[in-house]
């Protein structure tokens, strides 16, 4: 299962999140058969995600980041939640960039493009959304988040995300690092962070060799206090009936067209790629549908 763990360090003036989410990234790369490059951007959104997701303090809150840097990969979307479950998309799963200096080496940074914006959307249920956001600074995903955290929250923090892609394309490792500084903080903390920070391996090679995030972030700082330990997942809560409402209200014509042409129609989430078929006879009951609804107001309006 993959796990968050979260707590403080430093005599409590630094937070520290750590997660590992091999498990989900798989999901996610699996359902939207995602190439190496795509593999790798997509599951290091969706690690922050799980992080950000765990940070909100209501159960109903949302977190959507959408992450546009006008590269080859296109747009990248990713929901997160406060029960650890994410879900998210790629536009162009089927990207493959390499380093022009080493062509083993994914090429994260080019695939996203920099010439766009990362933005954050706090879905708080009953309130307005909250929306943020950041010029993308290298599209590498890690530095694009420090950013919005230094910009967005004025909170400095560290943050170190990684996605190991096996020879076969299956996900060897992955998952996130975030140290942030709390006020209390001193130069002294920011100073130790920087060095540890500047000395770690990279955070999915760290999680390929030791597996348990609180083990991770105790292998680092010796006080680690760990306050909560999450389990996440990936999940998307679309459903038949979901999309049947939404389809329900596409103008009749429209829906006389699919029933016409294609004898029904199919629908596919974006967020986990599922497939769902309408048959003709469920089409011609929402055309029904409207058709009666609009005698019945027609009918109302004779009458008044
Ligand atoms: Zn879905």
């Amino acid at each position: 299962m993959d796990r968050l763990s979260r707590g403080t360090a430093l005599n409590g003036n630094i937070r520290v999140f750590c997660c590992r989410t091999t498990k989900l990234v798989q999901e996610a790369v699996t359902r939207h058969n995602c190439l190496p490059t795509a593999a790798a951007a997509l599951g290091r959104t969706l690690s922050v995600g799980c992080i950000m997701g765990t940070m909100l303090k209501d159960k109903k809150e949302k977190i959507e980041i959408q992450i546009d840097g006008k590269g080859p990969l296109g747009m990248m979307v990713v929901d997160a939640y406060h029960d650890g479950t994410v879900r998210g998309f790629v536009t162009n799963p089927y990207v493959e960039v390499y380093k022009e200096e080493d062509p083993q080496k994914l090429d994260v940074g080019k695939a996203v493009g920099t010439d766009g914006v990362l933005r954050v959307i706090k879905d708080m249920s009953m309130k307005r959304p909250f929306v943020s956001e950041v010029p993308l600074q290298t599209g590498e995903i890690g530095d694009d988040f420090a950013y919005y955290y230094m910009k967005s929250e004025q909170t400095p923090s560290a943050v170190s995300v990684g996605v190991m892609v096996d020879k076969d394309y299956s996900i060897k490792a992955a998952g996130a690092l975030v140290i942030q500084m709390m006020p209390s903080a001193t130069e002294r903390d920011i100073q130790i962070v920087e060095e540890i920070v500047a000395n770690l391996k990279p955070v999915s090679q760290i999680i390929d060799e030791m597996k348990d995030p609180a083990e991770i972030v105790k292998a680092i700082f010796d006080d680690y206090q760990e306050l909560a330990c999450q389990e996440l997942s990936f999940k998307c809560e679309c459903n038949k009936g979901k999309f049947a409402i939404v389809l329900s209200r596409l103008p009749k014509e429209d829906l006389q067209e699919m029933i016409d042409e294609d004898h029904g129609c199919e629908v596919i989430c974006k967020f986990c790629n599922t497939k769902y078929h309408y048959d003709e006879g469920t089409l011609q009951g929402f055309v029904n549908a409207q058709i009666a609804h609009e005698k019945q107001q027609r009918e109302a309006a004779g009458k008044a």
